[in-house]
């Protein structure tokens, strides 16, 4: 499993005592430093991003930094790009229970991520306009990169030592033959587009609405089945840093992962941005807005270069994921650190909200002394919470009178994405 590098007796396995040593040597190092860049070209201008590197977990406090960057590409207009950009999020954030350590928050990140698209949706709906987006949203703290995406806007790792891994699943009904067999049975349907004649073209749509995505925030005038719970995944780098690149489909649609990574290796993060951008118009053409993000995260003691070419690596083990036991997740995560492994922490691309909400082991309640909704955090006396868990499936192994609570409002939407309450869409 270890790699022997450092090892001068050649042996394959690190003694334990040396991973240990070596990893609180690396904890005393200063966390990485993030260098960023992004490039778009717009053709029906509905793209949209962001790029903040001054979020703190502990206001007031610099060394509680952390970094969101994220690709909204819109539809049916950019009104939900717009509403995505500006309030995602501040609503993820609000999601994530207050006073919480450095470990604590990140283990909470995928409910709130979870919680804070869902609301965003909600709310955008709400406004009554049409349109809809894709969200594809990082938040890097330290080592850890945390992804949640609905949608098709992708984001890949090029980790130290050339091994490409995509972070995001693509919503994508032509595809993604899962979601496709959800959309169907919370009464979607699923078909290509009839011209007369009878003729079939195009990608696979679902309708009413003739989408192609099967997640998204906003949309109301398609099916609720299409839903904007994310797929969440969060890992934690090697002390070797590596490269995300975050784009839409139409980098994507003229790229494959591996190209778009290969295409901008040993560039500084701007100019890389830049290369994949022109990399993607040169194979396709502009034929759909095209935005690409490059995040390098890199080691303290290796600030003045970007991520050389995979030529100059050192013999860095490709990129493996290990999944975390329960038990012993610290301590396996700080060896996998120190060893040029990247670990999966979390994963889980769910779309039925019982599942990723999970169970509150202890009533949440807010400071005011009453429930809070789990999805758009309004209090609520006692008698209002309906457990996210009633009259589920899941309720089997949970009880349904324990948390997580929503309120009447949000429980209807969990209805309606389920497919068990007849959708909102207005035919007209
Ligand atoms: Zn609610």
């Amino acid at each position: 499993m270890a790699e022997g590098r450092g090892n001068r007796n050649g042996h394959v396995l690190v003694p334990l005592a040396a991973l240990i040593r070596r990893e609180l040597r690396s904890e005393k190092m200063e966390k990485p430093s993030v260098r960023y860049g992004c490039a778009a070209q717009s053709k029906k201008g509905e793209d949209y991003f962001l790029m903040k590197t001054d979020c703190q977990r502990v206001p007031g406090n610099p060394s509680s930094t952390f970094s969101v960057f994220a690709i909204f590409d819109g539809h049916n207009g950019n009104a939900a790009a717009i509403y995505t950009r500006e309030n995602l999020l501040s609503h993820v954030m609000s999601a994530v229970p207050r006073g919480l350590g450095r470990d604590e928050w990140l283990q909470a990140l995928p409910r709130a991520l979870v919680a804070g698209f869902v609301k965003t949706d909600k709310e955008f709906q709400s406004r009554g306009e049409t349109s809809g987006t894709t969200a594809t949203f990082v938040i890097v703290d330290g080592w850890t990169v945390t992804v949640a995406s609905v949608g098709d806007s992708r984001c890949i790792l090029d980790a130290q030592g050339g091994a490409v891994s995509t972070l995001t699943v693509d919503h994508r009904l032509e595809e993604n033959v899962e979601e496709r067999e959800r959309v169907s049975a919370s009464g979607g349907e699923v078909g290509r587009l009839s011209i007369v004649g009878g003729a079939e073209i195009g990608p696979l749509r679902c309708w009413p609405g003739g989408l192609c995505l099967s997640r998204s925030i906003g949309d109301m005038d398609v099916g609720e089945f299409i839903v904007p719970i994310p797929y969440v995944k969060q890992v934690k780098l090697s002390n070797a840093g590596g490269r995300l690149i975050i784009a839409s489909d139409g980098i994507w649609d003229a790229l494959s992962s591996e190209d778009a990574a290969k295409s901008c290796r040993g560039l500084p993060a701007e100019l890389a941005a830049r290369q994949v951008v022109k990399e993607a118009l040169k194979t396709w053409g502009l034929k759909d807005d095209t935005t690409c993000i490059v995040v390098d995260i890199i080691p303290p003691d290796d600030l003045s270069t970007p991520p050389p070419p995979p030529k100059k690596q050192s013999k860095l083990r490709a990129l493996l994921f290990r999944k975390r036991s329960h038990d012993s997740a610290t301590k396996l995560s700080k060896k996998l650190s120190a060893v040029g492994i990247v670990e999966e922490l979390f994963e889980e691309g769910s779309a039925m909200l019982a599942e990723r909400l999970g169970n509150d082991e202890c009533n949440k309640q807010s400071t005011s002394g009453l429930f809070v909704c789990a999805i758009c955090q309004v209090d609520l006396a006692p008698s209002e919470g309906i457990s996210v868990h009633a009259g589920s499936i899941f309720s089997i192994s949970s009880k349904p009178w324990q948390g997580p609570f929503l309120c009447a409002d949000c429980r209807n939407k969990k209805d309606a994405m389920e497919g068990k309450r007849p959708s909102r869409v207005k035919v007209v």
